[in-house]
C-alpha cells in the first residue's frame, strides 16, 4: 500500500486537499479541498446519492441545518454520552485519547500520564448577541439527528410506507482529541447518513441487508477486495443508541480502520424525541391498524474517508517503456476530470483552434481540461497522475481528416475518432 505523505503531498501538488488557512500556519485537522478535490469529493457524494436515492423508489433526501435546537443533543444522549476519555502527558502536555493508546505511559516522550477524564466532543457556539449559556448552541456531530426530528415532516409529506430511508450528506464537527492520518480524523467533515425505517419485526432483516449492500458498494466503486472488510462491534463496544453495529473497515496505511458504520439503532431515537418534545413520532400501521415505533437502521459513513480509500487504492505506480507512470484509475464516475483536450503543437494556430472548439464542445456536463503547457509526454503524465479518463489529442492530420486521437488512461489505447462522432464516444463512456 501506498504510504500517506505519497498521496498527502500528491494531494497538495495537484490542487486535491490543503491544510487549512495554511498561511497563517493552518488549523489542526482542518482541511480545504483545491479545484480537483472538490470535483472528487462532489463525484463520491454525487455516487452515494444516485445509489441511495435516485436507483432506489423507497428513500427519500434530506438537507437539515447544521445548528439545531439545543435539546435535540440532550435527548439524544450526546450531552451526556458523547466524550472521549482523555489522558495528558504531565511531561510534554500533550493530550491523547485514552482508548487509543496502547501504553501506561506518554506514547511521545514516556511521561507520565494523568487519569483519564472524560472529555465532550461537540463544539459550542451562541445564536443571537448575548454569550449566555441560555444562548449556547452545538455544532452537529452528526447528521442523523436531523433526520430523526424530521421523520413526521418527511413522512406526511412524502406519503412513504414503511420501510422507508431518509439521506442526508452534510458537515459534522467533533474537536476529536486525538487527530492526524491526513483526512482520516478531521475536526470538520462530511457524513453520508440514511435512517432506514422498518417495522421492528423486519429490523434485523434489514440491517443484514444494509451491510452488505455498504459492503459491495465501496467494492463496486473500486476499492480492493482484500482492503476492505466487515467487523461486528462486541456489546462493550456498542454506542448507547445501539442494538448492534457492523463497521467497514478499511486497510489504511495505518491499519484496518472504519470507513462506515452500519448501526442497528432501535426506535431509541423516535422515542427519546417523542418523550422530551411531546409530539407523538409513530407510523399508523394500516394493515394491524395500529400506531407502531419504526425501528432504525443507519449505515453512516464519511465522505472524506472514502475520499481517502478511494483515492489509496487507485493509486498506482507503472513502469511504461522504462519510464514510471504514476496513474489514479479512480473509477469513471469518480475521477475529477473526464477528458483532457490536448493540442499536439500549440504554434499552430489551426490546431489550438479546433482543440478549442473539441473542449468548448465537451464541456458542461462534465468536468474538461484543455492543457497545452508541455510536451506530449508530459501532458499525459500529468493527466494520469490526476486519473483523467480520456486525452483527446489534435494534431496536424486532424485538420485534413477531421479526426483526433482518443487516449484511454487504464490501457493506453489510442482510437482515432471522427470530430463528430467524439462527444457520443464520451458520452457512451463516462456515463
Ligand atoms: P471513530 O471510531 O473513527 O472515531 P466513530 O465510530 O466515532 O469513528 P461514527 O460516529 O460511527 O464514527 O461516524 C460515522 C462515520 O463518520 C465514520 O464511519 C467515519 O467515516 C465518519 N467520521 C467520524 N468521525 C470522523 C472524523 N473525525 N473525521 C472524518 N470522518 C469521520
Amino acid at each position: 500500500m501506498v504510504d500517506l505523505n505519497v498521496i498527502a503531498s500528491l494531494c497538495k501538488r495537484r490542487g486535491f486537499i490543503y491544510q487549512s488557512s495554511e498561511i497563517y500556519g493552518g488549523l489542526g485537522s482542518v482541511w480545504d479541498y483545491g479545484p480537483l478535490g472538490a470535483e472528487l469529493k462532489n463525484n463520491v457524494k454525487n455516487l452515494w446519492w444516485r445509489s441511495m436515492v435516485y436507483e432506489r423508489d423507497d428513500v427519500e433526501g434530506l438537507d437539515a441545518a447544521i445548528l439545531m435546537h439545543p435539546e435535540v443533543w440532550k435527548t439524544s444522549g450526546h450531552v451526556t454520552s458523547f466524550k472521549d476519555l482523555l489522558v495528558d502527558c504531565k511531561s510534554c502536555k500533550k493530550r491523547f485519547r485514552y482508548d487509543l493508546i496502547k501504553t501506561k505511559s506518554c506514547p511521545e516522550c514516556k511521561g507520565e500520564l494523568t487519569e483519564p477524564r472524560p472529555f465532550n466532543l461537540m463544539f459550542k457556539t451562541f445564536v443571537g448577541s448575548v454569550e449566555s449559556e441560555a444562548n449556547e448552541v452545538f455544532l452537529r456531530p452528526e447528521t442523523a439527528q436531523g433526520i430523526f426530528v424530521n421523520f413526521k415532516n418527511v413522512l406526511i409529506s412524502s406519503r412513504k410506507k414503511l420501510p422507508f430511508g431518509v439521506a442526508q450528506i452534510g458537515k459534522a464537527f467533533r474537536n476529536e482529541i486525538t487527530t492526524g492520518n491526513f483526512i482520516f480524523r478531521s475536526r470538520e467533515f462530511e457524513q453520508m447518513e440514511l435512517e432506514y425505517f422498518t417495522d421492528p419485526e423486519e429490523s434485523d432483516k434489514w440491517f443484514e441487508y444494509w451491510v452488505n449492500e455498504r459492503f459491495k458498494w465501496y467494492q463496486q466503486y473500486g476499492i480492493k477486495k482484500e482492503n476492505i472488510k466487515l467487523r461486528r462491534h462486541e456489546k462493550e463496544e456498542l454506542a448507547h443508541y445501539a442494538k448492534s453495529c457492523y463497521d467497514i473497515e478499511f486497510l489504511f496505511p495505518m491499519g484496518w480502520s472504519e470507513l462506515e458504520g452500519i448501526a442497528h439503532r432501535t426506535d431509541f431515537d423516535l422515542k427519546q424525541h417523542a418523550k422530551i418534545s411531546g409530539k407523538e413520532l409513530s407510523y399508523y400501521d394500516e394493515l394491524a391498524k395500529k400506531d407502531i415505533i419504526p425501528h432504525v437502521i443507519e449505515p453512516s459513513g464519511g465522505v472524506d474517508r472514502a475520499f481517502l480509500a478511494f483515492l489509496l487504492d487507485a493509486y498506482k505506480e507503472e513502469k511504461v517503456r522504462g519510464e514510471k507512470r504514476v496513474v489514479l484509475s479512480l473509477h469513471k464516475y469518480l475521477a475529477p476530470v473526464k477528458v483532457a483536450v490536448l493540442p499536439l503543437l500549440k504554434n499552430r494556430p489551426e490546431i489550438v483552434e479546433m482543440a478549442k472548439a473539441i473542449y468548448k464542445d465537451l464541456r458542461g456536463d462534465r468536468k474538461v481540461q484543455y492543457d497545452d503547457a508541455a510536451s506530449i509526454g508530459r501532458l499525459y503524465r500529468r493527466q494520469d497522475e490526476i486519473g483523467t479518463l480520456y486525452c483527446v489529442t489534435v494534431d496536424v492530420e486532424s485538420l485534413e481528416d477531421k479526426k483526433v486521437t482518443v487516449r484511454d488512461r487504464d490501457t493506453m489505447k489510442q482510437d482515432r475518432i471522427d470530430v463528430s462522432m467524439l462527444k457520443k464516444y464520451i458520452e457512451e463512456r463516462t456515463r
